[in-house]
């Protein structure tokens, strides 16, 4: 189960959707396992992840969003909760390397904060309350769902 938020411009057709959480589908995704291997998403799950999900692990993979410290735009990356077969859940996230819009370096530090799902529902609202940010139409509209 996880939770949508989306805004929309009917004026320009900007708009934004983010994809909270995730579905059970997302667990063990051989994908990962990939990016792991090829150190996509840095060197310490290179080596937990690089060779498979170990025996007993469990993986599950989720969005996570970064509002860009240069351009505000908001960065899609991933966030991976490593069960290692009873203690626990190990959180971890990956982030692209460079915005896609600006170009900007986000590994800088590594400081950039993940958006929680009430940071995401606000930039939504303030769209709708403060225009799109592209045109500065004011037919923004913004929806909530969930899905699994
Ligand atoms: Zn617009
Ligand atoms: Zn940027």
């Amino acid at each position: 189960m996880g939770r949508l938020f989306e805004w929309r411009c009917r004026d320009c057709g900007a708009g934004e959707g983010f994809l909270c959480g995730g579905g059970f589908s997302d667990f063990n995704p051989a994908d990962v396992v990939e990016q792991a291997e090829q150190g996509d998403l840095g060197s310490a799950m290179k080596v937990l992840l690089g060779n498979g999900v170990p025996d007993g692990w469990t993986v599950q993979r989720e969005n996570s969003y970064f509002e860009c410290p240069s351009c505000g735009e908001v960065v899609l990356g991933i966030s991976l909760k490593i069960d290692d077969g009873g203690n626990g859940w190990l959180e971890y996230h990956a982030i692209p390397e460079e915005c896609p819009s600006c170009g900007e370096s986000l590994r800088v530090g590594e400081c950039v904060p993940s958006m929680s799902e009430e940071e995401l529902s606000a930039r939504c609202e303030g769209f709708v309350s403060a225009g799109c940010p592209k045109c500065g139409g004011k037919n923004v509209s913004a929806s909530y769902g969930s899905w699994d």
